[in-house]
C-alpha cells in the first residue's frame, strides 16, 4: 500500500466519520465506537507488509480518532456548560426562592407588626369612643333633652314645676297629665326591650303631635309621661286626653311583622297655686292610679286639692 494510498484511506475514513456525525441529530458513544469498529476492520485489512503505510494509517486513525473524541468531548463540554449555567440559573432561582422561604419570617414579623398597629389603633379607637361616650352622657345628664325620646327630661320637669311653684299665682288654669304605657313590662317582655324603646319613641312622637305651642311634654320616668296643659279649661283637658289614648290606641305598631297594641292610661289634675311640685304629682298620680285601676286605656281626674 502506497503512502499516499494511505493517506487519501485515512482522509476518506475520517471525512466519511465527520459526515457521520455530522449527519446524526444527536451524535452517541455508541454511533462512534460501530464506526471505529469497522475502521479497525478496514485497517486490519490493509497489506500486512508494509508497516510503514500501516503504522501511518493508524496514526491517522488515531488522530482523527483523537479529534472525533476532542469534538465529542467539546460538545459534552458545550452540554456541560449549558448545564452548568442552567445549574446556576437553577441555583439563583432556588436561591432566590430560599430567599423567599427565608423572609417568610420577616413577612410574619411585618403582618404581626401591621396587627399589632391595627389592634392599638382599635384601641385608641375604642379610649375616643369611651371619652366621647362618657362626654355625651355628661351633656345628657346637664341637657334638658332625653337622650331615648328627645323630649324633656326628668330634669327639665324639676325645675319647670319649682319655678311654676314659685311663682304661686297664674293668672290662668294650668292642668297637668301623667301618663303611663299600660302592661309595658308584657311589651318587653314579648318583644324585647328594643322594641320597648321604640314604643317610647312612638309615643313620645304622638304626645308631641297632640299638643299645642305652649304646652309642654316631659319624660317623667321609664314609661311614664308627664304633660302641662296651659289656659284650658277642665273639659278641654278631658278632650285633649281623650284625643291622646285614641292616638296611641289606634296607632297599630308592627315589629318584624307583628302586631303591637299599645294604650296609655292617664291620671289628669290642675294646679293649684299652693302646691308644691310633689302635692302635685301626688294628686296627678291618684288620678292615674284610677285609671289604672279600672282597666287602663282611660283617664281620671283628681281635681280636690289635698291641702
Ligand atoms: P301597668 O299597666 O300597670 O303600668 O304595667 P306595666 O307593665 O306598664 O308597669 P310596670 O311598672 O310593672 O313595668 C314598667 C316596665 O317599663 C318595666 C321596665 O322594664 C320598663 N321600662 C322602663 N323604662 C324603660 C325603657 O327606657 N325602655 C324599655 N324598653 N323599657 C323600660
Ligand atoms: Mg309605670
Ligand atoms: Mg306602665
Amino acid at each position: 500500500m502506497k503512502k499516499d494510498d494511505l493517506k487519501s484511506l485515512v482522509t476518506q475514513m475520517y471525512e466519511d466519520l465527520l459526515e457521520n456525525i455530522d449527519s446524526q441529530k444527536d451524535p452517541n458513544k455508541e454511533q462512534l465506537v460501530t464506526y471505529l469498529q469497522n475502521a479497525v476492520m478496514t485497517v486490519q485489512n490493509i497489506n500486512e507488509d508494509d508497516i510503514s503505510s500501516v503504522e501511518h494509517a493508524k496514526l491517522a486513525f488515531s488522530n482523527a480518532y483523537k479529534e472525533i473524541a476532542n469534538k465529542t468531548l467539546s460538545s459534552y463540554k458545550n452540554t456541560n456548560n449549558r448545564f452548568e449555567k442552567l445549574t446556576k440559573i437553577h441555583e439563583q432561582t432556588v436561591q432566590s426562592y430560599e430567599h423567599q422561604l427565608i423572609d417568610m419570617p420577616s413577612i410574619k414579623e411585618k403582618f404581626n407588626e401591621i396587627q399589632n398597629h391595627m389592634s392599638q389603633e382599635v384601641q385608641r379607637a375604642n379610649q375616643v369612643i369611651a371619652q366621647l361616650s362618657a362626654q355625651v352622657k355628661e351633656l345628657e345628664s346637664s341637657s334638658n333633652l332625653d337622650a331615648l325620646t328627645k323630649i324633656f327630661n326628668r330634669r327639665a320637669l324639676d325645675t319647670y314645676l319649682k319655678n311654676l311653684c314659685d311663682k304661686k299665682e297664674l293668672k290662668h288654669e294650668l292642668h297637668v297629665l301623667l301618663l303611663d304605657i299600660d302592661d309595658f313590662k308584657k311589651i318587653n317582655d314579648k318583644y324585647g326591650h328594643i322594641a320597648g324603646d321604640k314604643i317610647l319613641i312612638f309615643v313620645a312622637n304622638m304626645l308631641r303631635k297632640a299638643l299645642r305651642d305652649g304646652d309642654k311634654v316631659f319624660r317623667y320616668g321609664g314609661e311614664e309621661f308627664l304633660i302641662v296643659l296651659n289656659r284650658i279649661d277642665v273639659n278641654t283637658c278631658q278632650e285633649i286626653a281623650d284625643r291622646i289614648l285614641k292616638l296611641v290606641s289606634s296607632n297599630q305598631l308592627f315589629y318584624k311583622g307583628e302586631p303591637i297594641n299599645v294604650t296609655i292610661s292617664i291620671g289628669s289634675t290642675l294646679f293649684y297655686p299652693e302646691d308644691t311640685p310633689e302635692a302635685l304629682i301626688n294628686r296627678a298620680d291618684k288620678a292615674l292610679y284610677k285609671s289604672k285601676k279600672s282597666g287602663k286605656n282611660q283617664i281620671n281626674m283628681e281635681l280636690k286639692n289635698g291641702f
